[in-house]
Parts: C-alpha cells; sequence; structure tokens
C-alpha cells in the first residue's frame, strides 16, 4: 500500500490538528515538528488531544507511520560552545520522551553542521550526542537525514551516515530519512534511484531507511543548495520522483512531501497555500498536473 503524506502544523490541537489537515489532503501518514522548526520553544503534550487524534485516525491512518521532524536549529557535530552542545543534547532527549507520549515512533534529525572543526571530530560529536539521547529511548527510532551539503553540513553522502550509525550502541534505534531534493543536490542523480539504492544497502542497509522526504530541487545535479521545488517542476521531474514513491524496495516506508506552500501569483512573497491536496491526487494517479500551481490557487480563494 502507498504510504504518503506531508509536512503539516502542530498548533494548539496538537496531533488532532495535523490528523485532519492529512485526512483533507488525502494523506495516510504525515510529519510535523513538535512547535516552530526554527526554534526550541515546546508546550506539554496533552493526552487528551491524543486521545482524540488517535480516534480521529483510527483505519485511516496508523501511528506507525507517523513522523516528528526535530527542528533544524539542533546542532549536534559542533561542541565548541559546551552549553549549546549539551542543550543541544537535552532537546533532543525530550523531543524523542514527546515522541514516545504521542505514540510517534519515527524522528527525523539533521545530523548538524561541522561549523570550523574537522569532519571526523564532527562525527564523533554526533554519535557522542546520539548515545546519551538514546539512553533512555525503548522505541523510537531516530533517522538522520541526507543533506543537500550546503555550508559545513554533515550527512551529504553514505559514509559519514554510515560512520555515525556504525557508532551508536542502540543499533535498532537508529534509521535514515532520504530526501530527494536533498539527495539530488548533493550529487545523486534520482532517474537512477534503483543503483543508489543498491549501494545503499551494501553500505548501510536498506532496512535502517525509515522515511523517504518527496522533493522536487529547484537546482541541478550537485549543487548543494537545498531548495525545495511542487512535485514535477523541478530539476528531477515527474516520472522520477514517481518511480522513487513506488519503488517497491520501499513499499513500507512513509513518504513526506516537504513542498513549499505558493502564494497568489507566481512573484507573490506571501505563500499561503498548500500544494499537498493536489500533489497526492497527482501522485495517486501517477499523472503530472500540468496546471498545479492554477489548480491550487482555484481551490483556496474560494
Ligand atoms: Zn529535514
Amino acid at each position: 500500500m502507498l504510504l504518503i503524506g506531508s509536512h503539516v502544523s502542530f498548533g494548539k490541537d496538537q496531533l488532532k490538528g495535523c490528523v485532519e489537515q492529512s485526512l483533507s489532503y488525502g494523506a495516510n501518514t504525515f510529519m510535523f515538528y513538535t512547535g516552530a522548526p526554527q526554534n526550541t520553544i515546546r508546550s506539554a503534550v496533552n493526552t487528551d488531544i491524543n486521545g482524540e487524534a488517535l480516534k480521529l485516525m483510527d483505519g485511516k491512518i496508523s501511528i506507525e507511520n507517523v513522523v516528528c521532524h526535530a527542528p533544524y536549529i539542533i546542532n549536534l557535530a559542533n561542541n565548541k560552545d559546551v552549553s549549546k552542545y549539551e542543550f543541544a543534547i537535552d532537546f533532543l532527549k525530550k523531543e524523542i520522551k514527546r515522541c514516545h507520549e504521542l505514540g510517534v515512533k519515527r524522528l527525523v534529525l539533521h545530523p548538524g553542521s561541522s561549523v570550523g572543526i574537522n569532519i571526523d571530530d564532527a562525527l564523533k560529536n554526533i554519535t557522542y550526542a546520539l548515545n546519551i539521547a538514546l539512553e533512555d529511548d525503548e522505541d523510537v527510532i531516530v533517522a538522520l537525514e541526507t543533506m543537500a551539503g550546503k555550508g559545513s553540513e554533515v550527512g551529504s553522502n553514505m559514509q559519514e551516515l554510515k560512520t555515525i550509525i556504525d557508532g551508536v550502541e542502540k543499533t535498532e534505534l537508529i534509521g535514515v530519512c532520504l530526501d530527494t531534493c536533498h539527495l539530488n543536490d548533493s550529487g545523486v542523480d534520482i532517474s537512477r534511484f534503483d543503483e543508489y539504492l543498491d549501494e545503499f544497502d551494501r553500505v548501510i542497509g536498506i532496512d535502517k531507511i525509515q522515511v523517504v522526504h518527496i522533493n522536487d530541487s529547484k537546482n541541478p545535479i550537485g549543487s548543494r543548495k537545498d531548495r525545495h521545488e511542487l512535485i514535477g517542476i523541478g530539476t528531477i521531474g515527474f516520472d522520477n520522483l514517481i518511480d522513487v514513491i513506488y519503488n517497491e524496495r520501499l513499499e513500507h516506508v512513509p513518504k513526506i512531501l516537504e513542498t513549499p506552500y505558493i502564494g497568489n501569483s507566481d512573484d507573490d512573497k506571501e505563500r499561503i497555500y498548500p500544494p499537498y491536496k493536489f500533489e497526492i491526487a497527482s501522485i495517486k494517479a501517477k499523472k503530472f498536473d500540468g496546471n498545479l500551481r492554477a489548480n491550487i490557487r482555484d481551490f483556496y480563494r474560494q
């Protein structure tokens, strides 16, 4: 069965709001941040709302396939500022606990940025931090995301991810999140995705793949940029993304859209309309929507 969903927002209705948005998009899974992605202010899990969310999901979305994403300011790679590094570890520990309280089993994490230290030390810092963060964890798998290689980002090649994973003691609680835009921007040819999976299986093991982020890219292969584009409109293209989404070896893995909201016109800076309902429909039909932007605007303007 195809597992497809998108990034949704976790507001004051917490998981219940996420489920409502997802169902309105025709999704059967979703991904959320427990607060704003760019800060670490978080409120406690509301267990009443969570019960309602689980009821609403019944038969339509399995909590096993739901994904949480840690905020991207968490940087486990650099320990120059010890208090910042310790804060990041502690925050990750709390984020794992929140996932556990919500019943969510998959937590996506950006490995971090080395910013001025050498890559071997950066990799050691990440492994050390993960071993502490996973100490009390029993059932939340941390999935390290494949990065575009922008700036000093760690994790833009398989070998770096393998080094981190090899150093994690609780092997069963560490995994990987593939991101098609990041892979493209880091130099992977998505039109030869099966060859990438073969290599991934040799180096890391295909069973480690916990999530796939489905995004087109605004930039060519190897650009190391990380700018997501709507499905079929970017440099990867609709057919190549469909081949990733329907790859039999990843059938059981949730596919999550993180494509950008669009504005009232192409020049509009204010992005207000989510594309997911329309992208999910075209993915299910395996048919590219040539009027994607216009159709989204027509629908939400009413
Ligand atoms: Zn991410």
